[in-house]
């Protein structure tokens, strides 16, 4: 099928996917030491994703990373091809018209793209042509941490024991220093024709947050361990500070990989915040976690690990409750401020998320899919491994997931991680006047105070949806009945 025409001068395709960037890029890298020629090529597949295509948050997030790869790469003098079409085929043509004899990507996780990737490795091969394919997107591969006897890991502390036992020290790649320019006649499509960008413009907040790209990811990450990181232990769980680091979508796109965050944990400027810098790599560590979990569990992305799970006695009906969460209308102030703060900047402090998902899952009793299919479509840092643990563990039903009789109160979790109600008041301005012993729960506050604060119950801001420990004990009842299963 594929005649490379080997020539004098070795070329070589760099497929890149979700590893966005120059620097510790493996792929790229060993393309550069073995090719003369670099073809680096982005391809827009029409059905990327299988059951879960890429959401309207991720595709703008991405139209913006493929900008930035692209001038990364022409200041080291060769630019981005962009293609558009079934990932085998353009590989195929790619090739055929470059000449080129191998390629070299970056592995990626999710199922969908490992039965692809294999797929395509599998023929390639047959045809003579050199496959090469590398881990940038994890400190470990996730078979190469294993429980004694080969299973994998399903909680988190021995998980990330035995990560630390082997070790975090491997040393990222370094960005290549110049790059050979791609030839004129190899054509691409210009970005706009991929349309990842909306048509109906519901990303201008977005601009105002969020900036795509290696270079911006490495600078979120110096401000974050300069401004941030000896706070981090103390307050990663306050919603109303500038605590954590934002650095999620840049690791989903892979403009910054976890070798380099690690490395960066251990620079003196982190490491005078050791304890920082310790639940910062902690926290990649359940990242790392998801992954694992992931490659072993496939069936996860859209079943319960705990089987019995299977039959849980979801809510009926509860179309009108889904419409509130969503719109950030149930009346819980903390949910309601989650929920707009994701609609307006496509990310959640991650406190809130357990709130929001508790709430779903267990006060509304909807299945945790509906949340994870909401979140998919609107979060920049969609992550099918991340995302799925993180609803699992919240419902209750995932590896290592919270006990289920663990429902999030959304009065006590406001009052405790935002005292002041800073959080609320940004994302429910209705409720800005409250005073802080109100803010919370509105409801409870008296008339006055309501007034006062202009706040009208029904009117201006609903009042809760569910009846907090109402919706708690039916939840504790649907447990009940499938725990014995
Ligand atoms: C219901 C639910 C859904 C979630 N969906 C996603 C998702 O789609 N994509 C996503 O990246 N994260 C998801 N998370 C995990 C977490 O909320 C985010 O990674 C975190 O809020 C990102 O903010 P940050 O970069 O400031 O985090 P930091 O606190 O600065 O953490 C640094 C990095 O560690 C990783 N990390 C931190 N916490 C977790 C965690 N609990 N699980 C896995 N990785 C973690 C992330 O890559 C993060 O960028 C979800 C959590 C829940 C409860």
């Amino acid at each position: 099928m594929v005649r490379a025409d080997w020539g004098v001068m070795k070329t070589a395709v760099v497929w890149f996917r979700r590893d966005l960037r120059l620097t510790d890029n493996p792929a790229l890298a060993a393309a550069v030491a073995a090719a003369e020629r670099i073809v680096p090529v982005y391809i827009h597949g029409p059905v990327s994703g299988g059951n879960w295509p890429m959401g309207s948050a991720s595709r703008w997030w991405l139209h913006h990373s493929l900008e930035a790869l692209d001038g990364s790469l022409r200041r080291l003098g060769s630019r981005l091809v962009t293609r558009r079409g079934a990932e085998f085929q353009s590989l195929v043509r790619l090739m055929i018209e470059t000449g080129a004899g191998s390629v070299y990507w970056n592995r990626l996780y999710e199922p969908t793209a490992i039965a692809r990737d294999t797929e395509i490795e599998r023929v390639l091969r047959g045809e003579g042509l050199t496959v090469e394919t590398f881990n940038s997107a994890l400190l470990n591969e996730p078979w190469e941490i294993q429980r004694e006897g080969g299973q994998p890991y399903r909680k988190f502390t021995p998980f990330w024991k035995a990560v630390r036992q082997r070790g975090l020290d491997r040393a990222p790649e370094l960005p290549p220093k110049a790059l050979p320019p791609v030839a004129e006649t190899v054509a691409g499509v210009p970005l706009e024709e991929l349309g990842l960008l909306p048509r109906i413009p519901w990303d201008a907040g977005f601009h105002e947050f969020w900036r795509a790209g290696e270079q911006a990811a490495r600078q979120r990450l110096d401000e974050f361990v300069a401004s941030a990181l000896g706070r981090y232990p103390a307050q990663r769980d306050r919603p109303d500070l500038p605590a954590t680091s934002r650095l999620s979508p840049h690791l989903h796109f892979g403009e910054i990989g976890p070798r380099q965050v690690v490395q960066a944990m251990r620079d003196d400027s982190a490491w005078i915040w050791k304890d920082g810098a310790e639940a910062y790599n902690r926290e990649l560590g359940w990242r790392e976690f998801a992954y694992h979990l992931l490659y072993h569990f496939p069936e996860t992305t859209d079943e319960p690990l705990e089987p019995r799970f299977a039959g849980f006695p979801w809510a009926e009906g509860y179309q009108a409750h889904l419409a509130a969460w969503q719109q950030g209308r149930t009346g819980l102030p903390l949910v309601d401020a989650g929920m707009r703060e994701l609609w307006h900047t496509g990310w959640m402090h991650n406190r809130v998320r357990m709130v929001v998902a508790s709430f779903l899952t267990k006060n509304l009793l909807i299945p945790w899919q509906e949340g994870a299919r909401w979140f998919w479509d609107i979060l920049v840092d969609a992550d099918l491994a991340n995302n799925t643990l993180g609803w699992q563990w919240t419902a209750g039903c995932g590896a290592d997931a919270a006990p289920y009789f663990r429902i999030f109160n959304p009065v006590l979790q406001g009052q405790r991680f935002d005292p002041e109600g800073a959080y609320v008041r940004r994302w429910v301005p209705e409720l800005a006047g409250l005073p802080a012993a109100y803010i919370h729960k509105p409801w409870r506050a008296p008339s006055s105070v309501l007034e006062k604060a202009g706040v009208r119950l029904d009117n201006t801001y609903p009042r809760p949806i569910v009846d907090l420990k109402g919706s708690r004990e039916r939840a504790l009842a649907a447990f009940e009945r499938i725990k014995k299963r």
